[in-house]
């Protein structure tokens, strides 16, 4: 993804260095969205650090996830085992790049919900190309999210074994492919998957069942400081920083913030759809391990893939309440 700083002079892509938080944007602190009252359910913990870094572990022992690579084909071959059963479609498309054309792949599992709707959850799960000659792996950058999304899989499943349905609307996680730039980040160079299935999603008019669209990026950093996204919508950013003020986890949100982050959300947003980019774009110290070498899996923390979890499952029952 790349990102850019709107609050102040910096227009370098991932190095932007955040912005600090308008005073619009702390408000956001007191749990609020749109006049709701406050949640009488208690918060509930549901995501396993453990059995998510293992995720973590045997996506990355692929190796590098770039478009026609071995190691891609590979996790297309995990993410197809391992959510057998979970109502998996694939959409295959043709990524048209500067460097050529490659085949590309979402996955899509489905749960179905008793209410009429859809929750989207969505991580990329390639790894950038310019860096293929390197060891880069992309163990925060696509592994711990794809892993994340597979966790939350786990619990969906045992939520809708035996026939039976969501208490709210249905979650659909989505593996989105090629959200990596090629060669530089443009409009037209970046969120090829992401483009893609939103294209064929609001022609078949499956875009106007989505409530909402919550994406994570880069948030199994051991040291995580997940930033406010200017791109993102802004009750959805206010519901998300409810959702970790509900877990006690809301130390690791938004102290700062970025004017806007270009991400796979931005598909959705420009189609209408209430969207949040929850990504922590500070990475190592000024963000220095991003596509780098050094985005291996001991800069990771099973804890930070709780947070990041059980604050993705808290949205999505507050989406369910609300919404
Ligand atoms: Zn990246």
């Amino acid at each position: 993804m790349l990102a850019a700083c709107s609050l102040n002079a910096c227009a370098k892509d991932k190095s932007a260095t955040p912005a600090p938080v308008a005073d619009t944007a702390q408000a956001a602190v007191a749990p609020a969205g749109q006049g709701a009252s406050p949640s009488t359910r208690a918060a509930k913990a549901v995501v396993n650090g453990t059995r998510t870094m293992q995720y973590v572990k045997e996506i990355i022992a692929y190796g590098p996830r770039y478009l026609g690579s071995p190691g891609h084909a590979k996790v297309e071959g995990y993410l197809r085992s391992r959510l057998k059963g979970d109502g998996l479609q694939e959409d295959a498309f043709t990524v048209d790049s500067p460097e050529g054309k490659f085949p590309g792949r979402n996955f899509i599992a489905k749960f179905p919900g008793k209410k009429d709707g859809i929750i989207l959850i969505a991580s990329h799960y390639d790894t950038n190309y310019p860096l293929r000659k390197t060891s880069f792996i992309g163990a925060n950058d696509g592994a711990a999210t794809s892993a994340l999304l597979l966790e939350l899989a786990q619990h969906l499943r045992a939520a809708t074994a035996g026939g039976n349905k969501l208490d709210g609307y249905s979650v659909w996680l989505l593996w989105t492919d090629a959200e990596e730039a090629v060669q530089q980040w443009s409009n037209t160079d970046s969120l090829y998957g992401s483009r893609h299935i939103a294209e064929v999603w609001e022609k078949d008019g499956t875009l106007k069942h989505v409530k909402a669209f919550l994406l994570a990026d880069m948030i199994g950093d051991a040291d995580l400081d997940i930033q406010r996204d200017g791109n993102s919508t802004p009750w959805m950013e206010d519901l998300v920083m409810e959702a970790a003020t509900r877990l006690g986890y809301q130390s690791h949100f938004f102290a700062q913030s970025f004017g806007g982050v270009q991400d796979d959300h931005l598909p959705f947003v420009t189609r209408g759809v209430p969207s949040a980019d929850i990504i922590d774009m500070d990475y190592g110290y000024n963000d220095s391990f991003h596509h780098t070498t050094q985005d291996t899996i001991d800069k990771l923390s099973t804890h930070s893939l709780e947070i990041s979890g059980d604050v993705i499952w808290e949205a999505v029952q507050l989406i369910n309440e609300r919404h």
